[in-house]
């Protein structure tokens, strides 16, 4: 009776309604499988009650203190676990509930008791949840469930088609693909239609080659502010500026001419200056060799000068020697003169 165990222990267990259930065989008449308290088939402990023989289900029977049949009290009403009935239900044959008479439903039958496992772990026609964390498919058949996780679920992981980011299928389609970098794109001009880059690379499309970016005439630079499109520029400059060309060569002539005239002024000066040059340089040497002439003359004069001062050492040097000679013999004059005087006025004394 391992399946009345589980019966009785398992929460989630079905409520099994007679008439939901589609029996292989009449029912005895004698079995009365129907709990009068909870109405359902009586699967749960099944218990007897000795005043009336009424079955009922343990944990039903359990919560009163009379006999809900017969209304017995006190010693009258007494319970007992019937499992002799237990086997008699639990091995009536039956259908599974999921069974519409059709190719898409559940051919599974057998004994009550196992419909609950069968219900429970493998009747490919009961809704159960989706594993994938954050899926609220509802509705989902088990029989569904293994294509549903694995090629449906929003939920279940996923790489970017383009790139080797991962995530859940619905996170990389609803988001990632809006700033994928290599998710295929058109170009915002439309320029091909159908045609696709990958994202990252539009930028450089739109700057580089697309022929439908309006782009800067080449001829921006002499004042035109159009903008073709790069497609169109050729034709626009072949077109608008047929004679731009003509009319450019006209100002260079222009503009040459004014520089050949400024080029002359400035040749007539050049030779101006290089007569006035010429002046200056004549000047220049003449005073050159005046003042070579001065320095000789100088040289000369010093020479001479320099001779006289020699000249004039020299007899200066001869006049004192002259002088010292006459001095000398002065004193000796003087000398002679003394003693002579001396004699004198010793004779006159
Ligand atoms: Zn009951
Ligand atoms: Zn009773
Ligand atoms: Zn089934
Ligand atoms: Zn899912
Ligand atoms: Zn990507
Ligand atoms: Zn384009
Ligand atoms: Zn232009």
């Amino acid at each position: 009776m391992a399946s009345n165990e589980e019966l009785q222990t398992d929460p989630t267990a079905l409520t099994l309604y007679k008439d939901d259930i589609e029996f292989k065989k009449e029912i005895p008449k004698d079995l009365n499988i129907d709990c009068s308290i909870c109405l359902a088939v009586i699967l749960d402990s099944p218990s007897q009650a000795s005043c009336c023989g009424q079955h009922f289900c343990g944990p039903c029977i359990g919560k009163v203190n009379a006999c809900p049949q017969c209304r017995a009290v006190g010693d009258k009403f007494k319970v007992f676990k019937d499992t002799d009935f237990e086997r008699r239900v639990g091995s009536l044959e039956v259908y599974c509930l999921m069974n519409w008479d059709s190719d898409d439903s559940c051919d599974w039958s057998g004994e009550l008791r196992h419909l609950q496992r069968h219900l429970d772990d493998s009747c490919p026609y009961v809704e159960v949840p989706c594993p994938n964390h954050g899926c609220n498919k509802s509705g989902l058949l088990r029989c569904d469930l293994k294509e549903h996780v694995k090629k449906y679920c929003p939920m279940r992981p996923y790489k970017c088609r383009h790139c080797d980011f991962r995530d859940t299928h619905k996170f990389v389609t609803e988001i990632h693909y809006d700033i994928c970098p290599l998710f295929p794109v058109c170009c915002p001009l439309n320029c091909s239609k159908g045609k696709t880059f990958p994202r990252n690379e539009i930028e450089d499309h739109i700057k580089r080659d697309c022929p439908l970016q309006p782009v800067e005439c080449t001829y921006s630079w002499l004042g035109c502010e159009e903008k073709p499109a790069r497609r169109d520029l050729n034709r626009h400059c072949s077109k608008q500026h047929k004679y731009i060309l003509s009319d450019v060569c006209k100002e260079l002539c222009h503009e040459s001419q004014k520089m050949a005239d400024g080029l002359n002024a400035n040749e007539t000066h050049l030779e101006h200056y290089k007569t006035e040059q010429g002046r200056v340089d004549e000047k220049v040497s003449q005073l050159e060799k005046k003042v070579t002439l001065l320095e000789q003359q100088l040289k000369t004069n010093e020479k001479s000068h320099n001779e006289r001062t020699r000249h004039l050492e020299q007899a200066v040097t001869e006049m004192n020697r002259e002088l010292q000679q006459k001095i000398r013999a002065l004193d000796r004059e003087r000398a002679n003169l003394q003693s002579s005087c001396n004699n004198v006025s010793y004779s006159v004394k």
